[in-house]
C-alpha cells in the first residue's frame, strides 16, 4: 500500500517558514529517530540539513548549538570541552548508530518525555532560541513549557562553568527509553568552605527543580555535618513527593531520587 506519508526537507531557515505558511498541519523533525514508522506525522520537514542550525560555537561562558547538530557532533566534542553533565548524558542516548543521526533539537522538543538531556540542561541553567516568520526569541530552560504553532527550536545556549561536584545519572535501561528512564543531575560549587552553588534536577515522565530547595543549602560549612546531611534530604524528600503528588511516578524512581540526592551529599561531606 502507497505511504501517505509525506516528508520534507528544507536547506534553509527562510523555506522552513515558507513551507510552515504553506502548508497545514506541517510538524518540524530533526533525524526522525522518536517516531516508529506508524508515529511518523502525515506531514513532516525535517530541519536537520539546514547549515544555519548545524552551529557549534564555544564562547568563554557558553557554548551554543544549532538545533540540527547531531548528538555525535556534539560527543565528538570530547568531555574536555564540554560541561560534563552533557558529555555523560550525551554518550549515554541510545547507541552510536542513532546519535549521527539524532539532533539536540529533537532531544529537547521530545513529546510527552523529557529526555536524557533534559535533567542536564534544567541543572545548567541553559537558553533556548526559538524562532517563526516573524521573530526569534531567547527563554530561560526552567521557563521552557512546549514550543508554540509554526516556531522552531534554533539554538542551544548552554552555560560552561567548573563545577567541583558533578552527579549524572541515566536511570532505567540502557540504550533507549521507558516508563522507568529518568535522568539526574547534581551540581555543586563552594567558596571558603561553605556551598556557593547548588543544582539538583530530574527529568523523565515529569521533570523537576526546586530553587528554594537548593537555597538551604547554599552557605552550609563544609564537610557537611551529618544532622545538615539529614535535614537536606528530608527537605529534599518532601519537596519532591510535593512535586510529584499529581503524577503517577513509580515509586522506584522517587526511591532512586532519595539515594542519588544522599550519594550526591556524601560527595560534599
Ligand atoms: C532504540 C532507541 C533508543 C533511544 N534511546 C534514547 C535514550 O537513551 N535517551 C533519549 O533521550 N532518547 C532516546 N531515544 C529517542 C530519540 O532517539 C532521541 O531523543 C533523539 O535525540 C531525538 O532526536 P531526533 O532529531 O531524532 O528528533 P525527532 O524524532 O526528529 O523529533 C523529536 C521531537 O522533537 C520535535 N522537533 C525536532 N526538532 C525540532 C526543532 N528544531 N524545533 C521544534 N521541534 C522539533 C519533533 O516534532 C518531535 O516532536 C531512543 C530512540 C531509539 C529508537
Amino acid at each position: 500500500m502507497a505511504s501517505s506519508k509525506n516528508c520534507f526537507y528544507a536547506k534553509k531557515l527562510t523555506d522552513v517558514f515558507y513551507q510552515i505558511k504553506t502548508i497545514s498541519e506541517l510538524t518540524i523533525t530533526g533525524g526522525c529517530t522518536s517516531f516508529t514508522e506508524k508515529e511518523l506525522p502525515d506531514k513532516s520537514l525535517s530541519v536537520r540539513d539546514i547549515q544555519e542550525l548545524k552551529l557549534i560555537d564555544k564562547h568563554e561562558r557558553y557554548i551554543d548549538f544549532g538545533s540540527a547538530v547531531t548528538l555525535s557532533e556534539i560527543e565528538d566534542l570530547g568531555d574536555a570541552n564540554l560541561p560534563p553533565t552533557i558529555y555523560a548524558a550525551i554518550s549515554n542516548i541510545a547507541n552510536p548508530n542513532i546519535r549521527n543521526i539524532a539532533t539536540i533539537g529533537g532531544n529537547i522538543c521530545s513529546r510527552d518525555f523529557y529526555c536524557t538531556l533534559y535533567a542536564s540542561l534544567l541543572a545548567l541553567d541553559a537558553r533556548l532560541e526559538f524562532q517563526n516568520a516573524e521573530e526569534s526569541v531567547f527563554k530561560n530552560f526552567m521557563r521552557f513549557d512546549s514550543i508554540p504553532k509554526e516556531t522552531l527550536l534554533t539554538k542551544i545556549r548552554i552555560p560552561i562553568e567548573e563545577w567541583e561536584v558533578v552527579v549524572f545519572k541515566k536511570l532505567g535501561p540502557d540504550n533507549m527509553l521507558n516508563e522507568l528512564s529518568a535522568s539526574f543531575v547534581f551540581l555543586a560549587n563552594s567558596l571558603k568552605n561553605q556551598v556557593s552553588d547548588l543544582r539538583i534536577a530530574f527529568a523523565g515522565s515529569f521533570r523537576y527543580r526546586d530553587i528554594e530547595l537548593e537555597n538551604k543549602l547554599i552557605g552550609a560549612h563544609l564537610p557537611l555535618s551529618e544532622a545538615t546531611v539529614s535535614s537536606f534530604i528530608a527537605d529534599a524528600k518532601a519537596s519532591f513527593d510535593k512535586a510529584t503528588k499529581d503524577t503517577n511516578l513509580n515509586p522506584i524512581l522517587r526511591q532512586q531520587f532519595q539515594n542519588l540526592v544522599k550519594y550526591s551529599l556524601e560527595q560534599l561531606t
